[in-house]
């Protein structure tokens, strides 16, 4: 008789399987703001996840008459049915998995605080956990199968095609016999069949003694859709996910939506702390900023400074701000820097600095590049001294005006990308 208790199984989910889940291709590469979040999803789960799974051996399975029955329990699914008919299956195996309730707690308050992308991530790493239970508890119950001369079948469960989910009540109320100290608090069942937490799974798993039929028709295998990697039971190579009950695509954010639809997902904060007037940053980024956006999204930007000599009575000068950005799935990381007087300015000779040592002044203007290579979010993590003043004679003040014109790029990046697009909603993305 098997009987598996497992209150803290490791867990491993495979990236390719997480990133299948997610929805993505399987040649797509995780980076940037992805990176981050299927990062962040996996590293909060590590700590904070209370995974579980059991699994119990009934012997009693009864197929006559077209019915199925385990113990006292009769079974809609003629499909279930056929199988375990065909396999000559003796005996099941009563599986329940779960990712914890925590998880499910926590991918809520997520939504609640406005982060539907760190609220998906976190609902496709717990479904990602069921699956990865499942193929763990498989993994046990194919060695203690192998060990007895027997063979698994399939797992199955209310929901899946030719199964309704009311059965899952059954099924649940089955499993409680047998198990009821391990689920205390742990797994409710409603009476639509829906399982709270969300990310559990029950299901059946059917054990046959007849080798010779497990092995020789391909849906008796179990191993196509088991990822389990390295088992040394496998029957046949992984070849599909297992079905799965929950739709993904309602739990889709708006920005993930538009990613999938071919929009590139906003990696700027518009809520940004500036240290710059808002007010200001739209006039310049209107009247002064130039954004060229090349095929493949990076960006080369233009901005003309304006100002005023601090002595010398005052005299107007004007420069050029060059800057060019990576593609934003790269973070807008910041290539190039350039700063010189605009051409045909004549106030710049009149700075201090110019007067007493030009070719020093050209020089540091021409070596200063503050945050080359950072993404641009690098902005409002770097700590420069507040220097308002129009000249660009000593450090403080370039610094201050770098960090005036890459706000002013923020700025114009961040409206841009969260902009309404088509028609469509506005993204939410903190
Ligand atoms: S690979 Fe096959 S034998 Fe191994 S655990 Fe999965 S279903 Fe069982």
């Amino acid at each position: 008789m098997l009987e598996l208790v497992e209150t803290n199984p490791k867990v491993g989910v495979q990236e390719s399987e997480y990133q299948r889940l997610l929805g993505f291709p399987k040649n797509y590469v995780m980076r940037g703001r992805m990176r981050e979040l299927v990062d962040a999803a996996r590293r909060w789960y590590a700590e904070n996840g209370r995974p579980w799974f059991y699994a119990r051996q009934i012997n009693t399975l009864d197929l006559t008459a077209g019915k199925l029955r385990v113990g006292e329990t009769e079974f809609s699914s003629q499909q279930l049915h056929h199988q375990f008919a065909e396999a000559q299956a003796d005996s099941v195996v009563l599986v329940a998995v779960s990712a914890g309730r925590e998880c499910e707690e926590y991918a809520q308050q997520l939504w609640r605080e406005s982060k539907p992308d760190e609220y998906f991530f976190m609902e496709m790493f717990g479904s990602g956990v069921v699956e990865h239970l499942v193929t763990v508890a498989s993994g046990r119950i194919c060695g203690w199968a192998d060990q007895h001369g027997a063979a698994a079948l399939p797992h199955y469960s209310p929901g899946y095609s030719g199964w309704d989910i009311s059965d899952q009540i059954k099924l649940w109320n089955l499993l409680r016999q047998y198990g009821a100290p391990c689920f205390d608090g742990k797994l409710d069942v409603l009476e639509t069949g829906m399982l709270r937490p969300k990310k559990s799974l029950l299901a059946v798993m059917g054990i046959t003694r007849h080798l010779e039929k497990a092995r020789s028709l391909t849906r008796l295998i179990p191993c196509e859709a088991c990822a389990l990697s390295d088992c040394q039971y496998r029957r046949a190579p992984y070849r599909h996910a297992p079905p799965q009950i929950e739709d993904v695509r309602t739990l889709m954010s708006h920005a993930l939506e538009n990613l999938h639809s071919g929009n590139p997902l906003p990696v700027l904060n518009p809520g940004a702390k500036y240290t710059i007037n808002p007010r200001a940053l739209g006039k310049w980024s209107q009247e002064r900023l130039r954004l060229e956006f090349s095929p493949d999204g990076g960006v080369a930007v233009g901005f003309r400074y304006e100002g005023t000599t601090c002595s010398n009575m005052g005299r107007a000068l004007e420069y050029d701000y060059h800057v060019r950005l990576a593609p934003p799935e790269d973070q807008y990381r910041i290539l190039e820097m350039h700063c010189a007087p605009a051409p045909g300015d004549t106030g710049h000779p009149f700075q201090c600095e110019c007067l007493n040592a030009a070719a020093a002044l050209r020089h540091n203007l021409a070596g200063e590049k503050p945050l080359l290579g950072q993404p641009l979010n690098a902005v409002f993590n770097w700590h420069r001294e507040y220097n308002p003043s129009g000249c660009f004679c000593d450090r403080a003040r370039r610094e201050h005006k770098w960090g005036l014109v890459l706000e002013v790029i923020h700025f114009a990046l961040a409206q841009r990308e969260t902009a309404p697009a088509h028609g469509q909603a506005e993204m939410i993305l903190e």
